[in-house]
């Protein structure tokens, strides 16, 4: 089939990628045509594994195309996905649609008459009727699921499609579209445009929540002298609650959850039915980068000015260069702010980083990070600084000291390489008074 993928970030860059790796034409459409020069050069603008490869190989072999153009979209595609952003909005924490409307108010004026319009992003529920109701041609809503980090991975194998249509039709084309997947077993559920809409804000919620449950815990714990990682581990062997997104930390960030709930529980209050516990999910999460800020403060004497701080990790979670609402880089400019002067490394987000916090420190690698430091703090989950041998980590430092924010590293091998280790809802060892 010939398919166009409005939006090329990355859902859109990756969806365009993956649909040509199924067999169809697509055409990548931006309007940001820097973007678009880099993918139609074969280039991704941003770190996603596995996804330079079939972006290099599908624009060589010319199945895969990208435009700024509208018109040559519209006249191209039989199936036109819309994969715009929806941040939140400056005046509120509901979802702004400014490029959801735009975009579909463009394809819709280019599109042929049977084409069929999908929405991807991520909206509030209510949207795709809106605009069914605003445009001629067909509207279906197709949510999106996958992980930055495993973008391609969820792409070509879900765990499940859902698919928001009003016609036979349009399921029809989207079978057709998805047909390998499909094909493979994956289970496809068929739904109203709201149950669909709901179905992708219902998971985010889900899974923000259940960190924010172990979370509240490890608050509990910090007050009550608990240790929330055996919590954690005793409450993950009982088959109804599973293991997964239970381990304490600094908490959830990027481009998805926090607005989504933000956004969620906005709508939730417009509908007349209030989901007031995202609003204390939420607050639970931030409270967590507070929590860092303390034990910092606590760890250098009380106040972190003119204290080295350094910092592991930019991004919002490994695998991936997004910092966008990273708790890494949220912690860092806090403590730049309180007169820090926080160096901050990260395998994959350096640029980024360095773009919207220009005046934080950057050092080329975790070892230059760590020379001369008070402090460490540990705020992205990447594999390599598990690795880091703490008996080497503490001759780069100027003060042993470091706080385990995602609750992975070894408490045992950096106390006894003389380290002071302190971890979200862990006891702090008696007498150190924070
Ligand atoms: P992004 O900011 O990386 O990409 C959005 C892209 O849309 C940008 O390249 C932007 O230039 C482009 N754009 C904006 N207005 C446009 C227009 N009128 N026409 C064409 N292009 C336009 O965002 P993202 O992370 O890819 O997220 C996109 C949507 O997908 C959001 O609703 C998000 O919630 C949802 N989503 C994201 C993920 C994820 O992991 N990133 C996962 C599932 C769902």
């Amino acid at each position: 089939m010939r398919l166009t993928v409005i939006g090329t970030g990355y859902l859109g860059a990756t969806h365009a990628a993956c649909m040509a790796e199924l067999g169809h034409e697509v055409l990548g459409v931006d309007v940001d045509p820097d973007k678009i020069a880099a993918l139609q050069s074969g280039r991704v603008p941003f770190h996603e594994p596995g996804l330079p490869e079939l972006i290099a190989r599908h624009t060589a072999s010319g199945r895969l195309r990208f435009t700024t153009s509208y018109e040559e979209a519209g006249a191209f595609g039989e199936v036109h996905f819309v994969c715009v952003g929806t941040p939140q909005r400056a005046d509120s924490d509901g979802a702004d649609l400014t490029y959801v409307d735009a975009a579909f108010a463009a394809i819709a004026a280019h599109a042929a008459e049977d084409a069929l319009l999908v929405g991807k992003s991520t909206v509030p529920v209510g949207t795709a009727r809106r605009l069914a109701d605003t445009h001629d041609t067909e509207v279906a809503w197709n949510p999106e699921f996958l992980r930055e980090g495993f973008a391609v991975e969820d792409t070509l194998r879900p765990d499940r499609l859902v698919f928001g249509v009003a016609s036979s039709r349009a399921e029809a084309a989207l079978r057709e579209v998805y047909a390998p997947v499909l094909a493979a077993g994956t289970p496809l559920v068929t739904a109203d445009f709201p149950t669909a809409e709901l179905v992708k804000t219902a998971a985010n919620a889900f899974l923000a929540t259940k960190i924010s449950f172990i979370n509240a815990m490890a608050e509990v714990c910090e007050a009550a002298g608990g240790d929330v990682g055996i919590l954690a581990e005793a409450l993950g062997h009982d088959d109804r609650i599973g293991r997964k997104f239970l381990r304490a930390g600094v908490g959830f960030g990027g481009g998805c959850l926090p607005k989504d709930i933000r956004a969620f529980a906005h709508r939730a209050d417009e509908l007349g039915a209030p989901l007031r516990f995202l609003r204390e999910v939420d607050a639970i999460n931030m409270r967590r980068r507070d929590r860092v800020v303390e034990l910092a403060r606590g760890l250098c004497g009380g106040a972190v000015l003119g204290a080295r701080v350094a910092v592991l990790g930019a991004a919002f979670k490994p695998d991936s260069d997004d910092i966008r609402d990273s708790p890494a880089l949220n912690v860092a400019a806090r403590l730049k702010l309180d007169g820090a002067d926080v160096t901050v490394y990260d395998p994959e987000a350096m640029d980024n980083a360095r773009k919207t916090f220009p005046l934080l420190g950057y050092a080329m690698s975790a070892e230059e990070a760590l020379l001369g430091a008070d402090l460490v703090l540990h705020l992205t989950e990447w594999p390599q600084f598990r690795e880091i041998d703490p008996a080497r980590a503490r001759s780069l430092v100027s003060r042993p000291h470091i706080v385990d924010g995602r609750g992975v590293l070894d408490a045992d091998r950096w106390t006894s390489a003389g380290w002071r280790f302190l971890a979200l809802g862990r006891p702090v060892p008696a007498g150190e008074g924070i």
